[in-house]
């Protein structure tokens, strides 16, 4: 049985924050050399970091951290949408749209629903979801969750189809978890949501509301043999500097014990919701204090991934992906049923509605490469394996060309013009990037092949 402390010692991150309270200059510029080398800091480096308010030094923090983002993640970022299957939940989170006692009528998608809404996502483009439920032990039990990641594999429309399905669902049992890992989920993201436990209590009631079975959940998946695990905190809710020291801490204890850290990160803050009363959360986070947010985790654990989604403004996601974000939803819908309808109940507001070729026009725009791919789980270089591979650097020799050929099949088969025009020529520039020639070579002869009608090519 993992020990809270370990995990989380509230009394160690309050003092490390008091101790580290006004950095000097030389000591930032000194933490920032030291995340230059990507191999992580110490709490104490960290609360130093979330302690500095000189906007000079700022602007030096998010150059680092892009620095770091660019050596390790290069010039991708993977695309995803979430499919919410259900909005029936026996928890009342405070902060929720689907909280029980919001008395709006429930929806969960059959499993022919489940195909529809699969084939608009594919014919969006897309090949990776995060699915999303409410916890309901009758409604939702494991098997059925089961069952919709079965139907979504199994599912084509045209060209397209779902390649990794990821995982957003209640914490469980190791028995449950090791159902997901039976039917091939890729990663398994829960969030504590906040790590302040009094807080925590106060926010949560139901099933949820057992704080250690949510800090807990992360080692049950291992446990089941989940290796690729996401963690997020639900900012807003408390003292964000307190949530991202507990963050690292979380992700230094699962390299500790089970020699991989995180897969991702994921940094939702609080948004509008039916049902929720406040007109601003508990301890809100503005949008710069984001982005530090962000540039402070991508040095402090370089090679966890870290996604952000459609909750923030584009101009702020555009940001975000130059300083450390790997991976972004684009054009979500956050109610069971929501994709080509407008359905009633949705978990919370987005502030981007664009569609899939709107925000790739952007991520173009900023040269960078879009990726829809989902070589490495298929491949079996997840969790260690995984992270051998991207600590020395070599995962960049399969990302590039995997990101071209899932770029390349999305040109070929959804694409408007002009993201077809602009996209080819992102596309050449790329490929002529890739150090190895015999690489160089291969990614060429399977875009060829790609243009000529086949699909799923990858290394
Ligand atoms: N019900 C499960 C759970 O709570 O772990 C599964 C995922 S829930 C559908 C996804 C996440 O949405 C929650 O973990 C929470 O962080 C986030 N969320 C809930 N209400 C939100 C809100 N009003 N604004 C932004 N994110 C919210
Ligand atoms: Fe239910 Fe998850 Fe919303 Fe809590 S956050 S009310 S568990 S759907």
């Amino acid at each position: 049985m993992p020990i809270i402390k370990d995990i989380v010692n509230e009394e160690l991150l309050h003092r490390t924050l008091e101790k580290t309270k006004n950095p000097t200059e030389e000591q930032i510029i000194g933490i920032l050399r030291k995340a230059r080398k990507k191999q992580g800091l110490t709490l104490e480096e960290v609360g130093a970091l979330l302690n500095a308010t000189d906007p000079a030094l700022t602007q030096q923090m998010f150059s680092t951290a892009g620095k770091i983002k660019r050596d390790i993640y290069g010039e991708r970022l993977v695309l995803f949408a979430p499919l919410y299957v259900s909005s029936f939940c026996v928890n009342d989170c405070a902060y929720c749209g689907f909280r029980a006692r919001n008395t709006a009528e429930r929806k969960k998608l059959s499993l022919e629903e489940v195909r529809e809404q699969v084939r608009i996502l594919e014919d969006m483009g897309h090949k990776r979801l995060l699915l999303e439920f409410g916890e309901h032990p009758t409604e939702t039990p494991i098997d059925y969750i089961v069952e919709v990641i079965r139907t979504i594999y199994d599912t084509k429309s045209g060209k397209g189809e779902i390649r990794r399905v990821n995982v957003n669902i209640a914490a469980t049992t190791v028995e449950a978890y090791q159902k997901l890992k039976a039917v091939g989920i890729g990663t398994y993201q829960l969030f504590q949501e906040t790590y302040h436990r009094e807080t925590y209590q106060k926010l949560h009631q139901g099933l949820k509301a057992d704080y250690e079975r949510q800090l807990f959940a992360h080692d049950r998946a291992f446990a089941a043999g989940i290796d690729d695990i996401g963690l997020g905190v639900l900012f807003g809710l408390y003292d964000y500097r307190f949530e991202v020291l507990a963050l690292i801490s979380h992700a230094q204890y699962l390299d500790r014990t089970y020699g991989v850290g995180p897969h991702t990160f994921s940094v939702p803050r609080w948004q509008p919701a039916d049902a929720v009363a406040w007109e601003e959360p508990p301890a809100p986070v503005s949008e710069n204090e984001l982005l530090n947010i962000i540039a402070i985790l991508r040095m402090a654990v370089p090679y966890t991934g870290m996604i952000i989604s459609t909750r923030e403004r584009p101009e702020i996601r555009e940001k975000a992906f130059e300083i450390g974000i790997s991976q972004t939803s684009a054009a979500s819908r956050t109610a069971p049923g929501g994709y080509g309808k407008s359905e009633k109940l949705a978990q919370f507001s987005l502030a981007d509605h664009r569609t899939v070729d709107d925000v790739l026009k952007g991520i173009l725009k900023q040269g960078l490469l879009p990726s829809f791919c989902t070589a490495c789980y298929r491949k079996g270089r997840t969790g260690a394996t995984f992270m051998d591979l991207a600590k020395p650097g070599n995962i960049h020799n399969l990302c590039r060309p995997n990101a071209l050929l899932t770029f390349k099949e999305y040109l070929e088969d959804y694409a408007s013009p002009e993201v077809k025009e602009r996209g080819l020529l992102v596309i050449e520039n790329y490929l002529a990037q890739i150090p190895d020639a015999a690489t160089k070579r291969e990614t060429r002869a399977r875009l060829d092949r790609i243009e000529q009608g086949e699909r799923d090519l990858y290394f």
